[in-house]
């Protein structure tokens, strides 16, 4: 069991890359964004921030990093476009922002942030989010810079498999496509949960289409007990409510962090859909959760003096 005062529990997908290739030069370039993702997340609580900012900080590296699948490498949509969806909440006042489907905003998550604190609504969508965005100030960048060589390929290999496919096996492509959705939860020096997730979908989604990363209660929720972020199938995530689930099993059933977690990853989600997907989590007296069905999941939490630790594989 994982126990900490304060800090910062993040993830990168559950699309970890296979061993044969996860070069040492791959795993060094994960590792590293990993790291850098923790510490402006530990840097967000030194500097007395909200549990909300270390989320955000942690969060907007790995967005702003190509390797992962939200922000700058994000999955292309049947249409080469990068379609991007995050959400952020706060388990102190259940104040919650999301957005979907946005394709110009370089942080999709300073954008749901921003929802969550400068407008009167949870969720902003499509052409009104970036409508928002433009009046807030936030960055936006053409959607060519969020595009990478490594997702088109990834998107013509999803699209030669999916046409011979029937459409209900789409999903298959979540682990194929080495999906690496971001999130991160933090439990910040005045006892503040915190959840946010971001991603960029699923390889060659239907234009239009929203995964759970963006919708609190099945991508990302925070409450008294526990702040969750998921990864995997979204689609699987909505139908049963995952982090919500996570944090109502704790609140309802007096379960553990680590049995609800559990419960929700293997017993309902991995029966329903194998290696379905994983997700981390805090609870509010600093017990820390990385749990997933799959054979890796890109995780890691930073404690309260600063300390790092980084797992990629199941085993690691
Ligand atoms: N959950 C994300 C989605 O369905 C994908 C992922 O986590 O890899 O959009």
């Amino acid at each position: 069991v994982i126990h900490i005062r304060n800090g910062v529990a993040i993830h990168g997908g559950v699309g970890t890359l296979p061993p044969d290739q996860m070069t040492a030069e791959m795993e060094a370039a994960y590792r590293e964004t990993l790291a850098a993702s923790l510490g402006a997340g530990r840097a967000a609580l030194d500097e007395g921030g909200h549990a909300l900012d270390a989320v955000q900080a942690a969060i907007e590296v790995m967005e702003d990093s190509p390797l992962f699948n939200a922000g700058r490498g994000s999955n292309l949509d049947e249409r080469g476009w990068a379609t991007m969806d995050a959400s952020v909440m706060s388990g102190e006042t259940l104040e919650a922002g999301a957005v979907a489907g946005v394709t110009d905003v370089r942080n999709p998550i300073a954008l749901a942030r921003l929802v969550l604190g400068a407008s009167p609504h949870l969720m902003l969508i499509g052409a009104g989010a970036e409508a928002f965005a433009r009046r807030q100030g936030v960055e936006v960048t053409p959607n060519e810079w969020f595009r990478t060589e490594r997702r088109e390929r990834q998107l013509a290999e999803a699209k030669a498999r999916d046409s011979s496919r029937p459409a209900e096996v789409l999903g298959d492509t979540v682990a194929r496509d080495k999906a690496g959705t971001v999130g991160a939860v933090a439990l910040d020096a005045e006892g503040r949960l915190a959840a946010g997730t971001s991603t960029g979908g699923m390889a060659n989604k239907t234009w239009g289409r929203v995964g759970d990363s963006p919708i609190i209660g099945a991508g990302s929720y925070a409450g008294a007990r526990c702040a969750v972020s998921c990864t995997g199938w979204g689609e699987y995530f909505i139908r049963n409510a995952a982090a919500y689930d996570v944090h109502a099993r704790m609140a309802y059933g007096g379960r553990r962090l680590s049995e609800a977690a559990h419960e929700v990853i293997f017993d309902t989600l991995h029966t329903q859909i194998p290696e379905s997907g994983g997700l981390v989590a805090i609870d509010a007296e600093g017990h820390v959760e990385l749990c997933f069905s799959t054979p890796g999941m890109y995780r890691g939490w930073v404690d309260e003096h600063g300390d790092i630790q980084l797992r990629i594989a199941r085993d690691d």
